[in-house]
This record gives structure tokens, sequence and C-alpha cells, in this order.
């Protein structure tokens, strides 16, 4: 592996596959994922991407008042407005590049409707949109001679070596060395893994965010946390299946215990209410009901249709046991997505020069307090874009010389981290900032999981991907609890 790059983009999700796609051939270029290059977020993803796409029926001011009306007000306008008049571009270049997204009799494009979207216009392969959209650019970053991928490979340091970052990694073999980049982009993704209960996968535990934090970059609103009201509730699975809202789009009921429709009593959008709506009426009838039991009834739509129409939802429910075009689905809301993240501008640049964010791991403000469904694939096309973009004006204009300075090999041995901490903060987490937040434990929370932090940074334990997880896991848990004191809510 070479020592120096132009860029190194931390993060195989959408947002790091489609940046490293957008540098000329005379930008070196090295993308890392920490575990096997399919396994993020972004492959997870159901529903689909939203955007206008059918002018006549459909227009930008209304994605734009939905994804304001879903964020409370609280997003940051202009990146909304670069979020939905740019995006269409970079799904029909997904399409372009041969992602199949299903189309209609006619062979267009076919749209559906989620919860909070006023229009239809989701675009979507079945329901494994990230998936197909994640291989297929995988497909095309590897025909590009100037990116180097490099999967399980773990950034375990990020350093201002004054013209750019020293970058300290952890090769699949266990091996490690201390690159020289330019440019950094992290898509690095969520922080999922901090809860009990999550619809994440095991990457999601804050790395970026961490590293953004220790290099003093402004990180915001990482208490607003989206819970997504309808995860399968197995009983002991961390990782919980989720049931995309666009089953809801189809025409699934929510009922409670006694088998009762009950969203609209606290909303007259009902099922289609923003998540966040959603999550709140389930804890609130369940709290009522003094019962957590809760379905999605998709049984009374034709079998045909809910097979072909969800495959792997159908599939992945059989495997419990469950047939949704005969059965009820049981569900209770989970977390899903963090709208907080690094600070970044309309440019993904962080407060920190050199330094961009892009995906899951960044705050746009494109989703203010609650995202709106199938709106994050497309921030992460859409900003990852215009990073590596200004990255690119950024190197034309200037003449970087290769770097001086050799860093030096780190030595990563230390003390076995001792067992459990995860689970403490996890258990913290999940505790205190769930749907309905109980301000009242988060004082002891944040006491504990600063005790935690203390240890696992000074405590001489060996570099390696568990040490660098917990330490994420906890500085994310500490900045979560604080903002929640702080009432940033
Ligand atoms: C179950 C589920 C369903 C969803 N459905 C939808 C949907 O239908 N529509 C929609 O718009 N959004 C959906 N989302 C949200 C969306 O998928 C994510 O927000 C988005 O894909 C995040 O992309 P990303 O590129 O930022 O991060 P990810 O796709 O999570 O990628 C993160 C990458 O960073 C790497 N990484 C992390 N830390 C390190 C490190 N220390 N060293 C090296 N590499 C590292 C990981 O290995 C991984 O490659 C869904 C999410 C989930 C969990």
């Amino acid at each position: 592996m070479n020592k120096e790059y132009d860029v190194l983009i931390v993060g195989a999700g959408a947002a790091g596959l489609y940046a490293a796609l957008q540098f000329p051939e005379n930008v070196r270029v090295l993308l890392i994922s920490k575990r096997e290059l399919t396994l993020s977020n972004s492959s997870l993803a159901q529903g689909g991407v939203a955007a206008v796409l059918d002018k006549s029926n459909d227009n930008f001011k209304l994605h734009i008042a939905d994804t304001l009306i879903a964020g409370k007000y609280k997003n940051n306008l202009a990146a909304v407005e670069v979020l939905v008049e740019e995006g269409p571009k970079d799904v029909l270049k997904l399409k372009e590049m041969g992602v199949s997204f299903d189309l209609d009799q006619d062979g267009h494009l076919q749209m559906t409707l989620e919860a909070g979207h006023s229009r239809h216009r989701i675009v979507h392969h079945k329901d494994s949109t990230g998936s197909a959209i994640v291989e297929k650019l995988i497909e095309k970053v590897k025909e590009h001679q100037n990116v180097s991928i490099a999967d399980h490979t773990l950034l375990y340091k990020l350093e201002n070596n004054g013209r750019g970052f020293d970058a300290g990694i952890i090769h699949s073999d266990g091996s490690n060395e201390v690159l020289s980049v330019h440019y950094c982009i992290l898509a690095s993704g969520g922080i999922g893994r901090v809860y009990q209960y999550t619809t994440n996968s095991a990457i999601a535990t804050g790395d970026g965010i961490t590293f953004a934090h220790m290099l003093g970059a402004k990180i915001k609103h990482l208490s607003w946390i989206q819970f997504h009201p309808t995860a399968f509730a197995a009983e002991n699975d961390r990782e919980r299946f989720l049931i995309s809202e666009a089953v809801r789009g189809e025409g699934a009921v929510l009922l409670n215990c006694d088998g009762e429709r009950f969203a609209s009593k606290y909303d007259e959008r009902g099922e289609l209410a923003p998540r966040d709506v959603v999550s709140n009426a389930i804890m609130l009838e369940s709290h009522a009901k003094g019962n957590e039991n809760f379905y999605l009834d998709i049984t009374h739509k034709d079998a045909d249709f809910v097979r072909n129409r969800f495959p792997m939802i159908y599939e992945k429910c059989l495997e419990e046991h469950i047939d949704i075009t005969k059965d009820r689905i049981p569900v209770f809301p989970c977390q899903h997505y963090l709208m907080g993240g690094i600070d970044v501008d309309v440019y993904a640049r962080t407060s920190v020069d050199r330094l961009y964010a892009a995906g899951e791991c960044s705050h746009t403000g494109v989703h203010g307090a609650n995202r709106l469904a199938s709106n994050s694939l497309l921030e992460a096309l859409v900003f990852s874009r215009r990073a590596a973009n200004d990255i690119i004006r950024r190197l034309s204009e200037e003449n970087n010389a290769p770097f001086e300075h050799i860093p030096p090999v780190d030595d990563l041995s230390g003390n076995g981290m001792p067992k459990g901490f995860r689970t403490e903060i996890r258990k913290i987490v999940q505790d205190c900032h769930f749907v309905i937040p109980k301000p009242e434990k988060v004082a002891n929370g944040l006491k504990r999981t600063e005790e935690i932090l203390d240890n696992i940074v000074s405590g001489g334990y060996e570099i390696n991907r568990d040490f660098v997880e917990a330490r994420s896991l906890a500085t994310v848990a500490a900045i979560i609890l604080r903002e929640v004191n702080e009432n940033d809510t």
C-alpha cells in the first residue's frame, strides 16, 4: 500500500462509494471499510430514495415542505433546497449506472408513497434498495484505477499533520501503519450500536464522529435520534429487522394488544404520520394499556402482491415463523437513525480544514429534528458528491508537494480491555434517552459514561477494533447525554 494519498475516504456505504466515483484519474484515493464492503447501514436500506422525478404530479416545493414538516422546521433550509433540487440528478445517475430500480409497465421508474410524503416519490428496488445501490457502486468503484479499496481495514487514529492528516490504520492481517493524506472524507455512518436495540448494522459505532470530535470539529445535535416505530419485535436480538414504512405506505395497519387500530387517536395522519409521531403513539398506547405487544397487519392485501412487493421482509418474517400474508407482524420502536453528527456546510466541509463528512455521520441540517423517510440515502449521495467536488476544486488550485515527514508506526500493544463497557453504555443510553426521554436519569448516566470513557482512554489497552469501537461508543454516549442534560431537544 502507498504511504501517501490525496484523499482518504472512511466508509464504503452510499456516501463513501459515491464520493470515490467523483474523483478524476489523477487524484489518488484510498477508500477503507472496517468490515466487509457490504456491511453497512446503506446495505440495509429497504424503502428507497426520495426524489422529485415526476414533475407532472410533484415539485420541489412539495418535497421541501414535507421535509420541513417532518423536521419540525428545525432544518437548515439552504441544505434542504440543495438536497431536493440536486438529488434527482444523482438518482438518475444511479439508474444510468445500472441500479435496477423497479419500473412500471411503461418502463418508467415506479414510485411509492412513504410516511410524511405528500406524493409518491420513493424509487426503490423491491424492499432491498440499499444493497442494490451498494453492490452497483462497489462494481463501479472497482473500475476506477485511481481508487484503492481496502476492506477489513480499520481507522484507529486521525491526526492533523499541518498539511492534511496522519491516518493510522489496522489491516485485515492485524498489521498497522500510518499514512499521510491531504484530505479526508468521513463517511463512517451512524451510531445505532450505542443503543440496546437498533436497526443499524454492527459498524454503526460512531467512529467517524469520535475522530472528528478528537480533532476539535464541531459536533451538533447528537441527541436528535430517530426511533423507527415498526422494527420486528424479536425478544433478544440487538439488531432488529426493520418492517419498512413502505409496508404502511401500501396499506398495513397498526394494531394494539387488543387488535384495535389506535394511531389516529394520537395524530390524524394515523399510520402514515412521521416516524417520531408514530413511535410516540406506540409508547403512549403501551403505557395506557400496560402492554408492549403491537402488530402490523397487511393480511387484507393480495398475498401475491405482498410477496412480490416485500420479498425480503416476507422471507425474514418467515424465518421467525410469521407469514405476513396471513399473520400479524409483532413490532415495537427501536433506534434507527441519527439526525445530528459532524457539523458541515453545504459543501460537506467540517469546521476542521481539509476534513469533510458525508452521510449519516454528518449533520447537514437537512433532516431538522426528524428525518423524512428515504431522505437519507439522498443526502448521502448529494453531499458526498459535493464533498468530492470541493476537494477536486481545491486540489486543482493548490500545489501539494509530497509529504516530507514519514510518520512512525505506532506500537498498538497493551493490556486487554475489561469486558462489559459496551453493554453498560448501551444500557445507560437506552434507559435515559429512548422515545420518551427520562431526564431524571441523565445526570447519573452521564457520570458513569464519563468514568468509562476515562478508563478506556487512559487504561493503556491494546488498540484494536474492540478498543476503537468502545472508545467511540463511550464518546458518543457522553456527547448525547451532555446535550440532553443541557436541554438540546
Ligand atoms: C434497516 C435500515 C433501513 C433503512 N432504510 C432506508 C431507506 O429506505 N431509505 C433511506 O434513505 N435511508 C434508509 N436508511 C438509512 C440509510 O441507509 C443510512 O442513513 C445511509 O445509508 C448511511 O450511509 P453512509 O454511507 O453514511 O453510512 P454506512 O452505509 O453505514 O457506511 C458506513 C461505512 O463506514 C465504515 N466505517 C465506520 N467506521 C470505520 C472505521 N473506524 N474504519 C474504517 N471504516 C469505518 C463502515 O465499515 C461502512 O463501510 C435505513 C437504515 C437502516 C439501518
